[in-house]
């Protein structure tokens, strides 16, 4: 710069204009965003190249960079600082990764959880013990037991099941005192959410040592992404390792908000740098890195948006295809929010037609009186409920228990 002036001056410029013009260069300067800071993506790393890999035919080639499990501190995207604060910020202000919290451990997460499961509104297991409980009981009395349970999603089949297996019991046994009572709607509703279905989630290797693949679908606001955060920590519970697949590129926050539940617990997140890129191609990368890293388990998050069935029977259609290039899928786990009702029984159809589901996770089981939905979603898809959400903290994720599950709706107050 101190050349340029020279020659300004030399030439006859004033030497009024030459020092205007040197104060403007020197602003101009101390403001520019340093280099490789405005041209990164924010809070990515990216993967190495990965040569010689096959190439994946159905999907548009996209960027997938792979977040670090703890990324270091991020620049606020247009915020960069001057340049000479950015020497006492490599320096001073570069604040430690956060360390990696404990997950809660998994076994008797539901029990403890117990009291979450009729936290609101009039709880099916007391409303039922109430009139079961009643001397003699009248027709009147049978259909305020049938209604209570229609009420709470129970569904008409399996309502009128209970009731006749209750009738027959009572006209035998007789109603005794309340603890008899008790043990005789447990019994029935334990039937009714019946304990042979095998709701173990299959999450291991396969034999040639491909991660387990779980990919989770289910209509947006149901709770998925924030599912596969606390899924990812029920594995790192286990001790297992984990990668995500940030396949939900249609909403925007979805991968940051993946990215953030996985470097908690120390899981790395494959995800693209753009919106809207090939949710098949993103899940593949994640499936590769899986592979490639070692890991146990891949869990893939998609995006669920309510569109027309051949649109999403294509999505998840191609995401299959392409992901089992690398690894069988171990499962297909749908996201349903438990206080949607026959809402979400729709869902469940339609999900239940184009995915292929082998189990279900039932969210939100905190905010509803509708324990019932466990029941009729099973009897609507054939497949076992796996796990149910009982909250928004981390790890307010619980196996499902089908006796700590009844034992939640008897005791509710
Ligand atoms: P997605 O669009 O399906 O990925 O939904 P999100 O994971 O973003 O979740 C939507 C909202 O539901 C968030 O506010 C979550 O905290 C909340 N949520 C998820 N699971 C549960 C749960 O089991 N109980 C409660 N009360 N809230 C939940």
């Amino acid at each position: 710069m101190n050349d340029t002036l020279t020659t300004l001056l030399a030439a006859g410029v004033p030497l009024a204009i030459v020092v205007a013009l040197a104060t403007v260069l020197v602003r101009r300067r101390g403001n520019r965003p340093s280099d490789g800071v405005d041209g990164d993506a924010p809070g990515s790393v990216l993967a190495p190249p990965r040569p010689g890999e096959p190439a994946v035919d159905e999907t548009t080639a996209v960027d997938v960079p792979v977040a670090a499990p703890a990324p270091a501190a991020e620049p606020a995207a247009g915020a960069a600082p001057p340049a000479e604060a950015e020497v006492l910020e490599a320096e001073v202000l570069e604040p430690e990764a956060p360390p990696l919290e404990v997950p809660a451990p998994v076994p008797g997460r539901l029990a403890r959880l117990r009291g979450r499961l009729a936290r609101s509104g009039s709880p099916l297991g007391a409303r039922l013990l109430q009139v079961l409980s009643r001397d003699h009981l009248t027709e009147d009395d049978w259909d305020e037991l049938e209604e209570t349970l229609l009420l709470a999603d129970v569904g008409a089949g399996p309502s009128a099941e209970l009731i006749d297996a209750l009738r027959t019991r009572v006209r035998v046994e007789g109603v005794k005192d309340p603890a008899h009572v008790r043990a005789m709607l447990r019994e029935q509703l334990l039937a009714l959410v019946d304990p042979a279905l095998d709701r173990e989630l299959h999450t291991a290797r396969t034999p040639d040592g491909a991660p387990a693949v779980v990919l989770v679908v289910g209509v947006n606001g149901t709770g998925k992404t924030t599912t596969v955060g606390k899924l990812a920590r029920v594995l790192v519970a286990e001790g297992r390792t984990v990668v995500l697949g940030a396949a939900d590129t249609f909403r925007a926050a979805a991968a940051d908000q993946l990215q953030t539940w996985g470097s908690r617990v120390g899981v790395r997140t494959v995800r693209s740098d753009r919106d809207g890129a090939d949710p098949a191609a993103v899940a593949f990368d994640a499936v590769r890195q899986g592979r490639a890293d070692g890991v146990d388990v891949v869990l893939v998050d998609t995006a669920g948006r309510l569109q027309n069935k051949a649109g999403l029977m294509d999505e998840l259609g191609k995401i299959t295809r392409v992901v089992t290039r690398e690894a069988p899928l171990s499962e297909v786990l749908l996201v349903l929010d438990a206080t949607t009702g026959q809402n979400g029984l729709n869902q469940a159809r339609v999900f239940g037609e184009v995915a292929g589901v082998t189990g279900i996770v039932l969210t939100k089981l905190d905010g509803t009186a509708k324990g019932g939905i466990v029941v009729a979603v099973q009897r609507e898809l054939g497949v076992p409920v796996k796990l149910v959400g009982l909250g928004e903290g981390p790890d307010d994720l619980a196996p499902f228990d089908p006796e700590a599950f009844v034992d939640g709706l008897l005791d509710a107050e």
